[in-house]
């Protein structure tokens, strides 16, 4: 018993001096990021997310640890477009770190880095639902728009650290080679894709349609983070028998029964995936990818 105790508490303090040690302390707003800043960092950095992979990214509860975690970070990676609007200012101001502030020098919005989808033309105001007004921030379902970002992190992490320079340089090559033989591998699994329609729970999956050469029919919510209606349903599954969609896709925490009813009456498979990768179980981005596609694949 004693033992386990010592062992329990070297284990401990292994722990907390490997955090200590870490050149650059790195949180990013999403398991997603927080994977690839990880893999681009490797070990002179320490990364750790604040939304669960569990959790919808657009509603984070902002837990005062959250903020303790930000006031001791180097940088914060963020996806930006207003993704995080509801809940990281608030983190922001909790943590009193001018550094991961914005216009700070570890603050890092990573929507700079993609060309961005769903930039709306017209203005935006609140009768339109959760929107986001500056281009849709759901971003990281597409590998190509993932190897820019993990680029953009990479020479963040050379200015704020430049005596590892060669180090996150290296980590970005090594992510960049694994990536682009993973988006091959993914692309052939999910060539059946190209040319058909979907729908999708939220307006997620832009990208990802973007990416892989089919379109998005319709989104079960009929705005963001809006309920569909008995009327709304008809017309999506109007929308689906004319289209041929023989897939609902959608992350694991929106709600499933108004998507399986439609799936069921259009003659159609609802496929539920993780929003990112288990990061705090040790999950990598390829992890999420590969999961996703696996279970995608499955149902073509
Ligand atoms: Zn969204």
């Amino acid at each position: 018993m004693r033992s386990v105790l010592v062992a329990a508490l070297v284990a401990l303090l292994l722990g907390i001096s490997a955090v200590a040690r870490a050149d650059l302390k790195v949180v990013a707003t999403t398991p997603d990021l927080a994977a690839v800043a990880s893999e681009v960092g490797g070990k002179h950095v320490s990364v750790i997310t604040l939304a669960l992979p569990t959790q919808d990214p657009h509603f984070v509860d902002a837990r005062p640890h959250l903020a303790l975690d930000l006031a001791r970070a180097d940088m914060l990676v963020a996806v930006g477009l207003e993704l995080e609007i509801g809940w990281l200012p608030t983190l922001q101001s909790g943590a009193r770190n001018g550094k991961i502030n914005k216009g700070g020098r570890g603050y890092l919005e990573c929507a700079q880095f993609v060309s961005l989808l769903d930039v709306p033309h017209e203005r935006i105001d609140r009768s339109m639902g959760d929107i986001h007004p500056g281009g849709n921030p759901h971003y990281m379902f597409d590998p190509r728009r993932v190897a820019k970002v993990a680029a953009g992190i990479s020479t963040r992490m050379v200015e704020l650290d430049p005596s590892n320079a060669v180090a996150y340089k290296t980590g970005l090559d090594h992510f960049l080679v694994k990536l682009e033989a993973s988006r091959q591998r993914w692309e052939q699994a999910l060539s059946s894709l190209r040319g058909k329609h979907i729908v999708s729970y939220h307006r997620s999956l832009t990208y990802f349609a973007d990416w892989l050469g089919c379109s998005i029919s319709a989104e079960v919510e009929p705005k963001p983070g809006i309920p569909p209606s008995p009327h709304d349903l008809t017309i999506i599954l109007g929308i689906m028998k004319s289209q041929a969609v023989k897939l609902v896709l959608q992350e694991e925490w929106y709600p499933g029964s108004a998507s399986q009813m439609l799936a069921e009456h259009a003659g159609a498979k609802l496929v539920r995936v993780p929003g990112g990768p288990d990061y705090n179980h040790g999950k990598s981005y390829f992890d999420f990818m590969d999961t996703l596609v696996m279970r995608v694949k499955a149902a073509l």
